[in-house]
């Protein structure tokens, strides 16, 4: 059998570390990972601008600058993991096509690189993942199947897809090569804003805050990672102060992109967080609202729930003592403008459950 479970192509990196019985040795991702992943998925994302924010700036009293996904290809970061794994697999990986299970711009990051590269994607959504991102899937060719009523029924749904079609997993974040591809996103912000002292990522599954620390501290340890979750199904934050994975109601949210549970058998987000990660913080669904309304306002920028959450912590004041020099991933753009409009409007009321 040439098919494994995702995660396996890893392991041919240190093949020392690679046990037929017993434990498999958790292989480390590397900064030397982080840049052979910018290598590869140059010409499929972009580098996107780091700019300042003035406004913060000011609000805050010392200096944030934003870096600025919201204007990736596909209108997200998740391009940059699915880059990077796509294209590491092997011709008969390819050819057989991929999988993955997503909260919505993970599954459009992978229908998008196997339209460029000429592979089958097979999409599996829960029911939860708004309209517009199931639209942007099916407009880019990929087989979108909707499955259960949450991300972990859709994640065993295609976990046995792969069994049974010999697909390849493309995971949203507990991938080696999906890590290493966010983890562009910190050598990008290194280079353009060389004083950061503080960097505020989203927080979910971890591969988007795992890669960004692993790159920023390995360029410079001294750099302080703030990760942020929606209060409503925290998994990661949750899973940190019990020291182990645990599970979590999966509730309405505005942040949608952060929703979700992590895997039990989580290989290498987990541990990558809880080694690189220094703070985390929990924003509600009306701070996530004024931080959504602020990037419209202020910068004329679309920036959806998920990936307004950095900037939701800073004006709501929960940052203590911001670094002097801080930067603010803004993860995505996707946003429903049914949503957009209602949160513009300050009529904004965290959904009834
Ligand atoms: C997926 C996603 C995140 C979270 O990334 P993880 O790797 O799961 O932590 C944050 N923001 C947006 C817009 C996303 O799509």
């Amino acid at each position: 059998m040439w098919r494994k479970k995702s995660g396996f192509r890893a392991l041919r990196w240190k093949s020392s570390e690679y046990k037929k019985e017993g434990p498999i040795v958790q292989p480390s991702i590397t900064l030397q990972d982080v840049y052979s992943a910018r290598q590869r998925i140059q010409g499929l994302a972009y580098r996107t601008p780091v700019i300042e924010s003035q406004y913060l700036s000011k609000i805050m009293g010392t200096e944030i600058f934003l870096k600025l996904e919201n204007y990736q290809v596909t209108g997200s970061f998740k391009i940059r993991g699915a880059a990077n794994k796509i294209k590491s697999l092997s011709g008969i990986e390819k050819k057989h096509g991929v999988v993955t299970v997503s909260s919505g711009n993970h599954g459009r990051a992978v229908a998008y690189v196997c339209q460029k590269t000429g592979s089958h994607a097979v999409i599996v959504l829960s029911e939860a993942v708004p309209q517009n991102k199931r639209d942007a899937i099916q407009e880019l060719g990929a087989e979108m199947i909707v499955h259960g009523p949450t991300a972990d029924e859709a994640m065993d749904y295609a976990d046995r897809l792969q069994t049974q079609r010999a697909l390849t997993m493309v995971h949203p974040f507990d991938d080696p090569f999906v890590i290493a591809g966010q983890g562009t996103i910190g050598l990008e912000i290194v280079e353009d804003y060389p004083q950061v002292d503080t960097v505020l990522v989203p927080l979910s599954g971890g591969g988007l805050m795992g890669g960004i620390a692993l790159a920023m501290k390995s360029m410079n340890p001294g750099i302080r990672t703030i990760g942020v979750s929606m209060e409503k199904g925290a998994a990661m934050i949750e899973s940190l102060k019990a020291g182990r994975i645990v599970d979590i109601v999966e509730e309405h949210t505005l942040a949608d992109a952060l929703a979700g549970g992590l895997n039990p058998d989580n290989r290498y987000s987990f541990k990558l967080i809880q080694q690189n990660l220094d703070e985390s913080l929990l924003v509600s669904e009306e701070e996530i609202a004024e931080a959504m309304a602020f990037c419209l306002n202020k910068h004329h920028m679309i920036v959806e729930g998920g990936a307004a959450v950095g900037i939701a912590a800073l004006l709501s004041g929960k940052v203590r003592q911001p670094g002097k020099h801080v930067a603010v991933v803004v993860s995505g753009a996707n946003v429903n403008t049914s949503t957009l409009f209602k949160v513009a409007d300050k009529n904004y009321s965290s959904p009834k459950n």
